[in-house]
């Protein structure tokens, strides 16, 4: 019980930014100024595991069982079981469902998301999860910023109004949309943003300048709009796509659109985990495959 208070974050208000500066870290690795990023191969969904300077590890989603847990275990220190900070994008299976195990075999301190309500059996196993283990839930909503230090932090753009307690039967519509910034690395965020929204992100004035992108919608042709790349203009594209699945993702006329506007695109279904490693400066990009 002590442990968990003292993991409770600090919450500071200046004007409309709600900056949070976690107290507590999990064990770092190795203090090499290194802000690492791993794009798990776990099948059909999305799960990025990050490892700040200092760090401190998030998990941005869990994909769609518990292949994640295999993944978190060749990342991370064999006695190390917490995590600082989880994000949820969205509340669809392919996204939460391995967050539950996450969970149960973790300790997780911080839980961002929509909060919003959803009518499958997989949200209410993940919300009985996050009951259980007893983790701070914090609305993730444009304005926020978690400061991680060391010029690390997570800016959430999207969603822009409060769906707390609110049902949806639209989870993409909610969707969490993030920066990860470090110094002058960025990494956008997408979940399984679709073009209406990316296109709000333009209108709201944001700076979306990015030199990777996390694709939206596992490269559905429901995202990754051309305005949109004109927008962040990524170098490199990350596409969280599991081997032949069903959906016939990536679509080919976006794989086309990363090569006429000269992206460089990785894909987990062929490039098997993908981790990228930055200074804050430049970044470099490695795959399994
Ligand atoms: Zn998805």
């Amino acid at each position: 019980m002590q442990s968990r208070q003292l993991k409770l974050i600090h919450l500071v208000i200046l004007l409309t930014l709600f900056v949070f500066a976690l107290s507590t870290r999990s064990y770092a690795n190795q203090k090499d100024g290194l802000l690492k990023i791993h794009f798990f191969d776990i099948g059909q969904g999305d799960a990025i595991f990050i490892e700040t300077p200092s760090g401190y590890q998030i998990l941005i989603d869990g994909g769609p069982d518990n292949r994640v847990l295999q993944r978190l275990g060749e990342v991370m220190p064999f006695y190390d079981k917490d995590i600082d900070v989880v994000v949820v994008s969205h509340p669809h299976a392919d996204h939460i469902a391995g967050l539950i195990s996450v969970l149960d075999k973790y300790e997780v301190a911080n839980v961002f998301e929509a909060e919003e309500d959803y009518n499958s059996s997989e949200f209410k196993a993940w919300e009985g999860a996050i009951k259980e283990e007893g983790a701070n839930e914090i609305e993730a909503i444009t304005g926020k910023i978690i400061d991680f230090g060391d010029g690390v932090i997570l800016e959430f753009l999207h969603p822009f109004e409060s769906f707390v307690g609110a049902e949806t039967d639209k989870p993409h519509d909610d969707v969490v949309v993030a920066i990860l910034r470090y110094n002058n690395f960025e990494l956008m965020l997408t979940g399984d943003m679709e073009a209406r929204i990316e296109r709000r992100l333009i209108m709201a004035g944001y700076n979306l300048d990015s030199d990777v992108l996390k694709v939206g919608h596992h490269g559905s042709k429901t995202s990754s709009s051309e305005e949109f790349l004109s927008a962040i203009s990524p170098e490199v594209a990350i596409i969280q796509v599991g081997e032949k699945n069903r959906y016939g993702l990536p679509t080919p006329e976006i794989l086309k659109r990363f090569d006429d506007y000269d992206i460089k695109y990785y894909r987990n279904d062929l490039n098997g985990d993908i981790k990228l490693t930055s200074d804050g400066i430049n970044y470099l990009i490695s795959t399994q495959k």
